[in-house]
């Protein structure tokens, strides 16, 4: 009995034809095994029963970095005389057709670097097929040494032979290193530990670019790094040793301690603990702290020679800028900033952030999805023409599909600075050529102004252009496998409406054919235009003004220059345009409560009051629903004389309320039983937990995203989808 089996996914160079060549070892089977241009293709000869256990243990017994998505399995004729099994390296070298995302360092490594008499002991770039850098240190396919940024070191006799031994697990590791012969730290881990313990801040190179770090307990070295950053009170990211120093800052449960421990190793957002020890600085006020465990060998060393700190850990990337990745970028760029810089020459060819998740109703939900996660594919519910789709302006990420699969690029970021349309450029050719695809199609946002709309206009393809909640509502269906029609509540803070008007609070019916506009949130005026999303305070100023108390403007905000001028403003329709943003409809709840009337970036008063939140309640008659259009109006008034937390609890539990009561509305006029969730106020937990337990008696299935961020980092999965749902027509 000989079968011929193919094994597509992500199992090319995580160790999978050692462990094929294991398997059958154990079992006694013949037969080689080796990498083609699809994936793994393996045939084995043996007896009935040990082909069975063959087959099965491929994908039960499969390596850690392994992500099988096929196993096709065919009888063919036996061949005679076949001695053992082997790796079969006679293809004309390696074709490997896939990369895999950065991992966390394994355990085994780590064991090779913490134990003194290791050939590695200290060494900051042990790696092997179970583990380290991939995406961020390859240039283009097949997936090989010379195409890595690992081409420039030769393997001493030790590495290569670890590299030549399919028994052992650095068997064709590709960056493969010890310290004869591979990269090395400009700094020793002994001196970048007295460093940041000596409060000073330190730029230093990690797997996807730069971090800036400081001790996190010591508030005059997180001020030197807040005011040398110009990053009023943006929230810093902390890194502590392992889990039992991590439970010591923030509230933890199951869901969060497997991502803080997974290999892909997130920032995780959790609820902060009440004298935890660290600087007020590093989150201002809010309730909820990022943290991370190591995921460097590097970081690991640092923590082995001060178990007990907790450090800032903030990507490098001044001005809003993208990350640094490069030395020389870095001492020009981190100059002021950091006090020195610890870099090594393992250059970073791929400009990966730090990947941020918050556990949502009991599961993960993506803030920012990039490093661990990038270039995993997400599965589509059919096979698609090659499709580009470039996403939107801010919090940009593009995608490209391939057959059933939709690779979602890292996070790239806000397309507003000249290096950060460079990063989108090179994102787009990179992740084309390592993909091998040639889009057919490439889909964009409907504003025409957006740099990436105009990108995608001067590609020389056929474009689709895409509207912002439909692309939000259609991103949710991609991932969950949805081509019938849904309902699609999309919640964000601004998207160009499809008659021309500024939208973000919408009630969609998607289907194939496209999107129908059954409703939105009634709408407000923005006062000062852009401004007011930075500043609440003109929300709640519009707020009254509807309300027809635009005389209470001036007594309430008098602290602001503009106050006087700005119900004019409104009476005479000058910069005040409307929408029915959520976002500025949360900024109204804001400002009204008097809750950060100017924040320093935007989404941070939301983020206070949500953290404010400990009861939900329902103001009674709090919503009207008219024509489809639901309005808050009654609820804002109730808020103009509340204190903050009670306000906090009002606002939340009836806007949640209302919501779910315009989507049962809206299900029962057609018949459609499934609302998808998505736009950026969804990352709010207390919004998407009540809404979710608000529809769960009432036979309307919600669905949320869990593979793609729900805010404007997932669009391009939506547009490259509606694109695909649109060229099947
Ligand atoms: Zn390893
Ligand atoms: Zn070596
Ligand atoms: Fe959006």
């Amino acid at each position: 009995m000989r079968r011929r089996i193919r094994v597509g996914g992500i199992v090319q160079g995580v160790g999978f034809r050692p462990f094929v060549h294991g398997l059958a070892h154990r079992l006694a089977v013949t037969g080689w095994v080796r990498n083609d241009g699809r994936g793994v293709l393996i045939e084995v000869q043996g007896e009935d029963y040990a082909l069975d256990l063959f087959t099965a243990a491929l994908q039960a017994e499969a390596p850690p970095l392994a992500k099988i998505d096929g196993v096709a399995v065919d009888d063919i004729a036996e061949v005679a005389g076949e001695q053992g099994f082997v790796i079969d390296l006679s293809q004309g070298g390696e074709v490997l057709t896939a990369i895999g995302p950065d991992t966390a360092v394994c355990d085994d490594c780590l064991a090779d670097i913490l134990d003194p008499q290791n050939r590695r002991a200290g060494y900051p770039f042990v790696t092997c097929t179970h583990c380290g850098p991939r995406y961020t240190i390859t240039a283009k396919l097949p997936y090989d040494r010379s195409n890595t940024s690992m081409a420039g070191f030769a393997l001493c006799s030790d590495c290569q032979a670890e590299y030549d031994d399919p028994a052992d697990r650095r068997f064709h590791a590709q960056p493969n290193a010890c310290s004869v012969c591979g990269p090395r730290m400009s700094m020793e881990t002994a001196e970048i530990v007295g460093r940041l313990k000596a409060g000073e801040v330190l730029a230093i190179k990690g797997l996807g670019g730069f971090h800036l770090a400081c001790d996190a307990r010591n508030g005059e070295a997180v001020a030197m790094l807040r005011g040398r950053k110009d990053r009023e009170e943006k929230p810093f990211a902390v890194m502590v040793a392992d889990l039992q120093k991590a439970k010591g800052l923030v509230e933890m449960g199951e869901a969060e301690e497997a991502l803080l421990t997974g290999r892909e190793r997130p920032i995780v957002l959790m609820r902060k603990k009440s004298g935890n020890g660290l600087v007020e600085g590093i989150a201002p006020g809010l309730q909820w702290l990022g943290v991370m465990l190591p995921y460097t060998p590097l970081h690991h060393l640092i923590f082995a020679e001060a178990p007990e700190m907790a450090l800032v850990m903030t990507s490098a990337n001044p001005g809003g800028e993208p990350l640094v990745i490069a030395n020389g970028e870095a001492r020009q760029r981190l100059e002021g900033i950091a006090d020195a810089i610890a870099d090594h020459d393992r250059d970073i060819l791929v400009r990966t952030d730090d990947s941020v998740v918050r556990v949502i109703d009991g599961a993960p939900t993506f803030i920012r999805r990039a490093r661990g996660y990038v270039p995993v594919a997400i599965k589509l519910p059919r096979s698609a023409p090659p499709i580009l789709a470039v996403g939107g302006h801010l919090k940009n990420t593009i995608c490209v599909t391939r057959g059933d699969q939709a690779f979602l690029s890292q996070h790239i970021g806000d397309l507003d600075t000249p290096k950060g349309l460079l990063f989108f450029e090179e994102t787009v050719a990179h992740l084309l050529s390592i993909l091998e695809v040639e889009p057919e199609l490439v889909a964009h946002d409907l504003h025409p102004d957006f740099h990436a709309t105009r990108f995608a206009q001067t590609m020389g393809k056929e474009t689709v252009s895409v509207q912002h909640h439909h692309a939000h509502g259609a991103a949710v269906m991609a991932e969950r496998g949805l081509e019938e029609p849904v309902l699609a509540l999309c919640l964000d803070g601004f998207g160009l409406g499809g008659d021309g008007g500024a939208w973000g609070g919408e009630l969609l019916r998607i289907d194939p054919q496209g999107y129908e506009r059954l409703g939105h949130l009634s709408p407000l005026k923005q006062p000062g235009g852009d401004l007011a999303a930075r500043e609440p305070w003109r929300m709640g100023a519009a707020a009254l003004h509807a309300m027809g108390k635009g005389d209470e403007i001036d007594r309430k905000y008098n602290q602001f220059n503009e106050s006087r001028l700005i119900a004019k403003i409104m009476d005479k329709e000058l910069n005040s345009p409307e929408t029915s943003s959520c976002g500025r409809l949360f900024d109204a709840a804001c400002g009204l409560l008097g809750v950060k009337p100017k924040a320093s970036f935007e989404g941070q008063a939301p983020m206070l009051v949500e953290g404010m939140v400990t009861d939900p309640k329902v103001v009674d008659e709090g919503w009207e629903i008219e024509a489809g259009v639901l309005s808050l109006m009654p609820t804002l008034a109730a808020l103009v004389d509340c204190q903050e937390r009670e306000g906090a609890n009002l606002f939340h539990g009836t806007l949640v309320a209302a919501l779910a009561d315009w989507v049962v509305r809206a299900s029962s006029e057609t018949g459609i039983k499934t609302v998808v969730l998505s736009g950026g106020c969804f990352l709010n937990a207390v919004l998407v937990e009540g809404v979710l337990s608000a529809l769960r008696e009432s036979g309307v299935a919600a669905v949320i995203p869990r593979q793609a961020p729900p805010n404007d980092g997932g669009l391009s999965l939506g547009q490259a989808w509606v694109a695909a749902m649109a060229m099947k027509n």
